[in-house]
């Protein structure tokens, strides 16, 4: 079965522009995989376009051998805009192979090791009694596990962490006593925080208040991770960008942190995580993917946590307690749905997702760019 054509949609679905992929071979079988760059897709498409020139022909069940042209064939390998197509061509693939051999995406990684995915939510008010509310209303719906969300930006964009992080901590203290031990409790500072600032956000709240702490800082170093490591006894949970297992490497085998956030779409496809989560099941580090994109991203990464041993929770951003305002059913009439606060395991042929291409052929794109952080003296800071 040979690769006849792949054609990339970045188009503005919903809330965001997702980038789908579909991958088509000479047997009429057709895959879909998602690329998670997001807020930078134009790049995406175009590396997608690099990509078609050789892949058309190729035998579209040598997955394998095909990452690995696609990631060594080149002088300049590797980088988040590649590894976010070869990612979603990947995905594709995947789907192509099952729906040809009549089986799950699960059944290619080795099958499903457990009935449900469960998810962890994500509480979406700030800082307050509301955000209390809102934790024990997804305990009340069924979740075990959930994310804060700490103090934010002001609306014209200013940001200082020194002001975000006592009014975070006051309120993680508060949901812990108010929520009880049993509910696991974790928060994700969007690597807003400096090395000290994450270690003071830590250093207010008493051992236990969380049971993980995601992204405190940006991930470039593993030495400042590994200092901050030093200076707090709170799991990390970090990740969701990294775009290779070789960008894992120094997180895994230093023991800086305990959950792996990884994003089937940004590290390279399921090809690339299930060697992520090998490794990692070696040194006994957990797979809690990312998952903020649309129904193809999800699918991929529900047959992926289905396949994997180290698991802990699955992102969802579908949730009584975020209200997205989205409902895009229309644009992919078969797509994972939550019982509760965990997702079933497709046993449908390939992802077990199907796109409606007329309805998504016609959206556009829309530039969007994330807010531009500043700090109270004017200068630039992270998003
Ligand atoms: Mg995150």
């Amino acid at each position: 079965m040979k690769i006849r054509a792949i054609t990339p949609y970045a188009v503005w679905v919903g809330i965001r522009n997702q980038l789908l992929v579909k991958v088509e071979t000479d047997e009429g079988i057709i895959g879909w995989g998602e690329s998670g760059l997001s807020g930078r897709e134009k790049a995406v498409m175009g590396a997608i376009e690099h990509y078609r020139e050789f892949l058309i022909g190729r035998d579209a069940f040598a997955i394998g051998a095909i990452w690995q042209e696609m990631y060594r064939s080149q002088y300049f390998e590797g980088g988040r805009v590649l590894q976010a197509a070869i990612s979603a061509i990947d995905i594709a693939l995947h789907d192509i192979k099952g729906k040809a051999l009549g089986v799950p995406v699960h059944q290619l990684l080795g099958g499903k090791q457990r009935n449900v995915i469960p998810t962890f939510a994500t509480t979406s008010a700030p800082p307050g009694p509301e955000m209390i509310e809102q934790a024990q209303m997804l305990i009340d719906h069924g979740w075990t596990a959930m994310r804060l969300s700490p103090a934010d930006h002001q609306s014209d964009g200013r940001y200082e962490p020194r002001e975000s992080i006592p009014v975070t901590a006051k309120w993680c203290i508060k949901a812990r006593e108010a929520l009880g031990d049993a509910v696991v409790l974790g928060i994700d500072y969007h690597h807003r925080l400096s090395v000290a600032e994450a270690a003071s956000f830590c250093q207010k709240m008493p051992s236990g208040t969380l049971d993980f702490l995601e992204e405190p800082i940006r991930d470039e170093t593993p030495e400042a991770y590994e200092a901050l490591r030093r200076l707090t006894d709170v799991p990390f949970a970090i990740g969701e960008e990294f775009a290779s297992k070789w960008q894992f490497l120094p997180y895994i085998e230093r023991g800086i942190h305990e959950y792996n956030r990884i994003d089937v779409c940004n590290v390279g496809g399921l090809t690339e995580s299930m060697k992520v989560a090998g490794w990692s099941e070696a040194h006994y580090v957990d797979m809690m993917p990312h998952n903020p994109l649309g129904p193809v991203c999800t699918a991929a990464t529900l047959h992926f946590c289905a396949a994997v041993p180290n698991f802990s929770w699955l992102e969802t951003r579908s949730s009584p307690a975020e209200k997205l305002g989205f409902d895009n059913a229309e644009f992919f009439p078969v797509q994972p749905r939550l019982q509760g606060a965990v997702y079933p395991v497709s046993d449908a042929p390939g992802l077990g997702v199907e796109v409606n291409e007329e309805l998504i052929r016609k959206q556009s794109f829309k530039f969007w760019e994330a807010p531009h952080l500043k700090r109270a003296d004017g200068s630039v800071t992270n998003w």
